[in-house]
């Protein structure tokens, strides 16, 4: 199977929606070119044109199973006949002990931890900045330079990816402060793995403790195991063993935002699990539901140990989506996580020698099917192109390719978890042609 482009993009029917868009949809949101979606199929979509394409997004690393997945849809339906909403703020569903019971379950840390549902990933981070205060009793946060978090104002004073997510809101939620993430591609102390010796924690101990914060006031410590739009970026083997002791010497809760990185994506149920650490909270939400709008933070049940009245949300932990929670966690246990890895390999050995051959690739990293290409001017110079990769991204639209870019200049391959070698072939193939008609024409 191949994408199939029958009119001009963006065609007649998609020119319609645009012009109503600019009119009546707030202009806040960033769109990379003009796909207006209308219907999705395992890893493939189409547009009202009838254009169809590769999903190489999964709806921003959301649609785990592929769209539409036959068990998720009947699971949904199943639920729809039954009830739409009650509200889990005062009273009980059946499907939302359950799904707690098996998150519990699958996230690691033992059967002894409790879940709060909510509706978005920015929620569950929200959600989890008043958890900590409210059991530490401590005032300040800290986040990574390039994180995303969200953009609520919580999660927002968190974030640390674009300074255009910020600029005009301030102030922001005061004491929160950023660290380098490492990023060793580009080492903000110009070191290198593994002589560094993590400068990068020992930074965090010897000048951040002692100069800007008392540790002892820190209640806890945010972190993607792998970073998501700060640029697909994948810290180096010991770095979490070392942030991890360093959080428990100081009793900073370690809080996972697993929101983009976990549900099978990277090849585990959670990525941090790549690296054998447990987190003392952990922040999830996106891939959860295959689409529906759900998240959810879980933490150890002497942690989640609020008085009612606490936190609560209308929405949070809706039936439906509760529903469909569990069919993907069931299709992601049978099959999709191993797909994910495996698939991943295949995809990442291809980009290596893609690696080798041009000069612009001037990274490849990833998990499973969390990889990231950052593009450069050349290797030695290794200047970010973001304009390069925005005309990429085009190409391979214009080519039926969906696929997105994240950091400065990095393109990421986040394709639903289903996806066949065949498939990612057909998606390597375009990316290929439009890296080299921007690069090499
Ligand atoms: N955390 C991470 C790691 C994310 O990637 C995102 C969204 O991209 C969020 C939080 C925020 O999630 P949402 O857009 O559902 O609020």
């Amino acid at each position: 199977m191949r994408p199939k482009i029958n009119t001009k993009l963006p065609g007649p029917k998609a020119l319609r929606y645009l012009r109503k868009d600019k009119k009546f949809i707030s202009p806040s949101y960033t769109r990379y070119y003009p796909a207006v979606i209308e219907k999705g199929e395992g890893v493939w979509v189409w547009d009202v044109d009838g254009n169809k394409f590769l999903d190489f997004n999964a709806g921003i690393a959301v649609c785990a199973t592929g769209h539409c997945h036959p068990k998720v849809v009947e699971a949904v339906k199943k639920q729809a006949e039954k009830l739409f909403h009650y509200s889990g703020t005062d009273f009980y569903y059946p499907y939302q002990t359950i799904l707690a019971e098996k998150l519990v379950e699958i996230t690691p840390g033992g059967m002894n931890k409790k879940v709060f549902f909510c509706n978005s990933g920015a929620e569950a981070i929200e959600g989890s900045i008043k958890l900590v205060r409210y059991y530490t009793k401590r005032p300040y946060l800290i986040s990574f330079l390039g994180s995303f978090h969200g953009r609520t104002f919580g999660a927002l004073s968190l974030t640390g990816s674009k300074f255009i997510q910020k600029k005009g809101f301030a102030p922001l939620l005061p004491g929160v402060f950023h660290i380098p993430y490492p990023y060793c591609y580009r080492c903000l102390f110009n070191l290198e793995y593994p002589s560094c010796n993590f400068y990068c924690i020992k930074y965090i101990e010897e000048e951040i403790f002692r100069k800007v914060l008392p540790p002892e006031e820190v209640a806890a410590i945010f972190v993607e195991p792998i970073q998501g739009e700060g640029g697909y970026i994948v810290p180096p083997d010991g770095y979490f063993q070392e942030l991890k002791k360093l959080c428990e010497k100081y009793e900073i809760l370690f809080v996972a935002d697993e929101v983009q990185s976990g549900m099978g994506r990277t090849g585990k149920m959670f990525a941090l699990e790549h690296w054998g650490v447990f987190a003392d909270i952990y922040c999830l939400a996106k891939g959860i539901a295959s689409g529906l709008p759900l998240g959810a933070f879980i933490a150890r049940s002497s942690i989640m140990n609020w008085k009612p009245g606490s936190h609560a949300s209308t929405f949070g932990g809706n039936p439906i989506s509760c529903a469909a929670a569990m069919a993907t966690i069931e299709l992601l246990e049978n099959g999709l996580i191993e797909n994910a890895e495996k698939i991943g390999k295949f995809i990442i050995k291809n980009l290596e020698k893609w690696q080798e051959e041009y000069d612009f690739i001037g990274d490849v990293r990833g998990k499973g099917l969390m990889i990231g290409i950052e593009i450069v001017e050349d290797k030695i110079s290794k200047k970010p192109v973001p304009e390069k990769v925005q005309a990429v991204l085009y190409k391979a639209f214009e080519k039926g390719l969906l696929i997105l870019s994240c950091g400065i200049s990095t393109i990421r391959i986040a394709p639903p978890l289903i996806i066949t070698n065949e498939e990612a072939s057909v998606g390597l193939e375009i990316l290929e042609e439009a890296l080299k008609e921007v690069f090499l024409k």
